[in-house]
């Protein structure tokens, strides 16, 4: 099977793509063929020649930590959580296009936190929120900040004031679990969310937790009311 990965030196600008050939077994997902690709004394490409190691980011392999997210095949999804099987007979690869390429398939989303960082929202005074709100903040609570869903979103474009799905869920559990929906987080919500979505959705569809980001945006939509 040919896998096709676009690659970057962390010393170049300039992104390449590489062909290899995966003579693994089908049933594993692209994680795991990645590591079958990497563990070999010397690794080649299709070409067969000699070529660094493909670099690429991991902690759990189980869809809790957000760090391999890429676009395979076209579609922004976690390496761990994609199967080959369900692949075809090539493969492509290449890291979310949103960010900062460090090296091959690995990314710098720091500009989430920074994000976070600069509205400095956090839950100042914690009260316990309605019951009925458990469930859908426990939901929001799993986000991974793995950055899918900004790859998909035709509105977010990196240093822009619109932060993205991930920031109205945050907004959401900062509202509810807090005093009160105080002003910062309103305004926050409405300048850094509420101003730039198009409503495109693409984010509740991508997004490997299935946070109901749909349903925090009413929820806050109704609450810029009060
Ligand atoms: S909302 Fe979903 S897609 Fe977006 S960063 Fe969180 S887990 Fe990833």
């Amino acid at each position: 099977m040919k896998v096709r990965i676009l690659r970057k030196r962390p010393t170049e600008d300039r992104q390449y793509w590489e062909e290899f050939i995966y003579e693994g077994p089908s049933d594993i997902s692209v994680a795991g063929m990645l590591d079958d690709l990497n563990y070999k004394d010397d690794i080649v490409n299709a070409a067969g020649e000699n070529v660094p190691r493909i670099a690429w980011e991991c902690s759990c392999l189980q869809g809790m930590c957000g760090g391999c997210a890429m676009v395979i095949n076209g579609r922004p999804a976690l390496a761990c959580e994609t199967f080959v099987r369900d692949l075809g007979d090539e493969i492509t690869i290449r890291p979310l296009s949103k960010f900062h390429v460090i090296n091959d398939l690995v990314i710098d989303r720091s500009i989430i936190h920074e994000n976070a960082l600069k509205v400095n929202d956090y839950i100042k005074e914690y009260k316990p929120s309605p019951p009925k709100e458990y469930e859908h903040q426990y939901a929001a609570a799993k986000c991974l900040k793995c950055g899918l869903c900004l790859e998909v979103c035709p509105n977010y474009m990196k240093g822009d004031r619109f932060y993205g799905a991930l920031f109205a869920n945050d907004c959401y559990l900062i509202a509810t679990r807090s005093d009160v929906y105080n002003r910062d987080i309103k305004k926050d919500y409405d300048r850094h969310f509420a101003a730039g979505c198009s409503k495109s959705l693409a984010c509740v569809e991508v997004c490997p937790m299935k946070i109901p980001t749909l349903s925090s945006m009413a929820k806050l939509n109704r609450k810029r009311q009060d």
